[in-house]
């Protein structure tokens, strides 16, 4: 579904992406674990081209991301495409990044309604149904300042649903959480593995990555160092730099 290959990135001469290649199969988990630093977060807005890459591709069922290809030159997408192809991918951030102003509802509709065009009964029909799925039926109507951190990032995790992506990229969804909040959200996330929404998570909770991920990759000074399912990777590192960001984490 997703394919990033030799994705290259730098801020001025700090080159925090040195070829990173990626394939991600439908309906898969990938978790993405590594030093702060190392670019993961990078490579997750590169996705989204809400940072232009120096070299390399990414595309989305064969779309390549932010470029159309005209022979051997690529040109930049418009505003209009690239909103276009942002809207197949769900994003959902440690800080939850929810309109204050609006009620959890209006949050999952935004999406629908202002970039869609979609009918707002209908949109605040799916949100209902969506905020029922992440467990927060009697929120509908809360505004966020009147939920608590775990609740307010599944109503983030209903509005990405909402847009119905291709592909979920979260990055430490629960980092900012207090520790008895992490597992609600964990939850939710893990039943959406369970049916079948492809996802990228990058996040320190080596747990969830064990028992969730098709692939764990780990990510050092912006290359993947290693990549393979949980057992492998996480029981049995076989990189020196892999083995020592464990011990520190686990
Ligand atoms: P963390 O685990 O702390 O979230 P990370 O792996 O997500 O780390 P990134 O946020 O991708 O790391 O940062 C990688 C590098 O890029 C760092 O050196 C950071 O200082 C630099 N960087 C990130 N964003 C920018 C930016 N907008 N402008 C300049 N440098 C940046
Ligand atoms: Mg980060």
């Amino acid at each position: 579904l997703l394919q990033a290959q030799r994705v290259y990135k730098n801020y001025g001469a700090n080159e925090v992406l040195k070829g990173v290649d990626l394939d991600v199969m439908p309906g898969t988990v990938v978790c993405i674990l590594g030093p702060s630093g190392s670019g993961k977060s990078t490579f997750l807005r590169c996705i989204n081209h809400l940072e232009r890459i120096r070299s390399g591709r990414i595309s989305i069922d064969g779309d390549l991301i932010g470029y159309r290809q005209d022979g051997d030159k690529l040109h930049e997408l418009d505003e209009k495409a690239i909103s276009r192809q942002r809207a197949e991918v769900g994003m959902v951030f440690q800080d939850f990044n929810l309109f204050a102003h609006y009620t959890a509802a209006e949050n999952v509709m935004a999406g629908p309604v202002l970039v869609r065009g979609e009918d707002r009964t209908s949109a605040r029909a799916r949100a209902i149904e969506l905020l029922t799925r992440v467990g927060l039926a009697d929120k509908v109507d809360a505004y966020p300042r009147q939920l608590s951190g775990g609740q307010q990032q599944r109503v983030a995790i209903a509005r990405a649903l909402a847009m119905r992506p291709k592909l979920m990229l979260f990055d430490e969804p629960t980092s900012a959480l207090d520790p008895e909040l992490v597992g609600e959200v964990l939850d939710v996330m893990r039943a959406l593995a369970a049916e079948g929404q492809t996802m990228i998570v990058v996040t320190h909770e080596v747990g969830f990555a064990r028992e969730v991920a098709d692939v764990v990759v780990f990510m050092d000074q912006g290359v993947i160092l290693e990549q393979g399912p949980p057992t492998a990777v996480l029981n049995n590192p076989s990189n020196p730099r892999t083995q020592s960001f464990l011990s520190k984490v686990l």
